[in-house]
């Protein structure tokens, strides 16, 4: 069985739900706000591709996220000399 986290969202034509579903990140079933998402759920969302696309079940209109996600500096952790 795959694993997956979901985004949740509303129609903006309908008010109906869309879940829009990743297997990036941790994938342990979590749901997420589209105004909080982490962003490594966000990176794989953004891409377009079919996978990333939601019909709503109310108006059939179809959907993608987008998220302009920015590349981050990261620092290095010294963990044992
Ligand atoms: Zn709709």
């Amino acid at each position: 069985m795959g694993c997956y986290d979901t985004v949740n969202t509303h129609c903006p034509v309908c008010g109906g739900i869309l879940g829009l579903q990743t297997k990036a990140g941790k994938c342990n079933f979590e749901e997420f706000d589209i105004y909080s998402v982490p962003a490594a759920l966000a990176e794989d969302l953004s891409e377009e591709t079919e996978h990333n696309i939601e019909k709503c079940k109310g108006c059939e209109t179809e959907y993608r996220l987008f998220a302009n996600v920015a590349r981050v500096a990261m620092t290095l952790l010294k963990i044992k000399e």
